[in-house]
């Protein structure tokens, strides 16, 4: 629920410097190392969105891919899952370098 409401918090915040009362559609990237599951946070913003400025805005997801280093042999390697071994050596150790992060990318308003 905190990070449905932390997006909102973010709606508001912008509202306040560009002036606009009301958020139609939100483009919310989520990469896939995020560990934010898409569909509770569906869920949670259309609920923590009732009676403020974003009440039955539009949620888009847009899931980015996630990235890491290994660590082993020393690649940027594809990386879905945090736990998931290196696709080139098998390792397990492997750093997030993308993907990591949820932000707003861009707001429909009026
Ligand atoms: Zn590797």
């Amino acid at each position: 629920m905190s990070l449905a409401e932390g997006v909102v918090q973010i709606l508001e915040e912008y509202a306040d410097k560009q002036g606009f009362a009301r958020v139609k559609t939100v483009w919310l990237e989520i990469g896939r190392l995020s560990n934010v599951e898409v569909d509770s946070m569906r869920f949670c913003f259309e609920a923590v969105c009732r009676g403020t400025l974003a009440e039955g805005a539009q949620l888009e997801v847009i899931e980015t891919p996630g990235r890491g280093y290994c660590l082993d042999c020393f690649q940027s390697v594809e990386h879905n899952a945090r736990f998931d071994p290196c696709p080139l050596c098998s390792g397990y150790k492997v750093q997030a370098t993308e993907g990591t992060e949820m932000r707003v990318k861009e707001l429909e308003v009026e």
